[in-house]
C-alpha cells in the first residue's frame, strides 16, 4: 500500500464521535500511515493521542481548524505542525471558547424564543464526556433532534442553526488576519480549509492575497475538476497543497477516514516541520 495521510479529522474533543485513541486505531485500520487532528479551535486531542500514536506505529503531527469570522463571511483555517508547547495558541484557543460560550447562550436564547427550549447542560450532555470538549453548533442540533423539534441533525442547520438561519448567531469576531498570525507565532502552517465550500468569491479572493503557507485542495466532497481548480490555485502560489476527509464520525456517517488524503512528500514536509519542535513536557 502506498504512503497515505489524512490531514483533516475531528475527535470527541470538538465535534467528532470517537475519541482521539479511537481516531487513531480507525486510522490504523484504513492503512493511513500519518493523521493529524484538526479539531474546532482546541488542540487537546494531543495529550492523549501523541504518545499513543507513538505506541501504535502512526505518525502524527499537530493540527487545529480555526474559526474565523470577517466583513466578508466565515472561513475555517487549519492550523499544522504547530509547537504544542505555545502558550500563546493555548491563550488563543481560550478566546475561541469564551466567544462560544457566549455565542452558544446567543442561540439556546433564540431557540428559547421560537419555542424550543434546550438547556445548557442537555447540550453539554450532548457534546459527550470530554471535560474540555469545544462546544458547537452540531451539539445543540443533537440536543435538538433529541428533544422532538427537528428529525435529524441536518434539518436543525438547514431550518434553525446554519449561518444566516433565524437561530443562528456568529458570536465575537476573530479575523483570518490574526488568526494566521496567532499559527505563524506558535512556529505553525496556516492552511485554508476546504475552499470549495466558500460561497462568496469576494472572501475566496481576500483569503487568496493573504499570508497563508497552504490551501487544501484535495477534499473529496467536490468532484476532482472542482478540486483542481483550487489545488492550482495553490500551486499557482507556491503554497503546499494540503488534504483531508473531514470525518467526524457518527455526525456526518457518509465520510469515511482516509476519502481524501495527502502523500508521502506533502506529509513529510509538515511531519519535519512538526518534530523541529520541542516535544511536549510530560508531567
Ligand atoms: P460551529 O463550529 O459551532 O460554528 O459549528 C460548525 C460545525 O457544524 C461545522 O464544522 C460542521 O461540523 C457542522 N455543520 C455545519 N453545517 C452542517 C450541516 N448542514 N449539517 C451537519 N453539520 C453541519
Ligand atoms: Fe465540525
Ligand atoms: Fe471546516
Ligand atoms: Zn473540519
Amino acid at each position: 500500500m502506498h504512503f497515505r495521510a489524512d490531514l483533516h479529522c475531528h475527535s470527541t474533543c470538538s465535534d467528532g464521535s470517537l475519541t482521539p485513541k479511537e481516531l487513531l486505531d480507525l486510522a490504523k485500520a484504513s492503512d493511513l500511515r500519518g493523521l493529524s487532528i484538526t479539531d474546532h479551535d482546541s488542540f487537546k486531542a494531543y495529550a492523549e493521542a501523541l504518545p499513543y500514536a507513538e505506541e501504535i506505529g502512526l505518525k502524527l503531527f499537530s493540527g487545529a481548524e480555526f474559526s474565523s469570522t470577517g466583513k466578508l463571511g466565515s472561513a475555517h483555517i487549519l492550523a499544522y505542525a504547530f509547537d504544542l508547547n505555545s502558550k500563546s495558541l493555548e491563550a488563543f484557543c481560550e478566546r475561541h471558547m469564551i466567544r462560544r460560550n457566549e455565542r452558544n447562550g446567543e442561540i439556546l436564547r433564540l431557540l428559547e424564543k421560537k419555542g424550543m427550549p434546550v438547556s445548557a447542560e442537555e447540550v453539554r450532555v450532548a457534546a459527550g464526556p470530554f471535560k474540555e470538549v469545544i462546544i458547537g453548533r452540531p451539539h445543540i442540533a443533537k440536543a435538538m433532534v433529541e428533544k422532538g423539534y427537528v428529525p435529524h441533525i441536518s434539518a436543525a442547520f438547514h431550518r434553525y442553526l446554519g449561518d444566516g438561519k433565524p437561530c443562528y448567531a456568529p458570536g465575537d469576531v476573530i479575523t483570518a488576519e490574526e488568526t494566521i498570525d496567532q499559527i505563524h507565532k506558535a512556529g505553525g502552517k496556516a492552511v485554508i480549509a476546504h475552499p470549495h465550500l466558500i460561497r462568496n468569491p469576494g472572501l475566496l479572493a481576500a483569503l487568496l492575497r493573504m499570508d497563508f503557507d497552504g490551501i487544501e485542495g484535495h477534499y473529496a466532497g467536490f468532484a476532482p475538476h472542482i478540486q483542481q481548480q483550487f489545488v492550482k490555485l495553490g500551486v499557482d502560489r507556491g503554497w503546499m497543497v494540503t488534504g483531508g476527509s473531514d470525518f467526524h464520525g457518527d455526525p456526518k456517517p457518509h465520510i469515511p477516514l482516509g476519502r481524501s488524503w495527502v502523500g508521502e512528500e506533502t506529509f513529510n514536509l509538515l511531519y519535519e516541520h512538526f518534530l523541529a519542535h520541542e516535544l511536549p513536557a510530560a508531567d
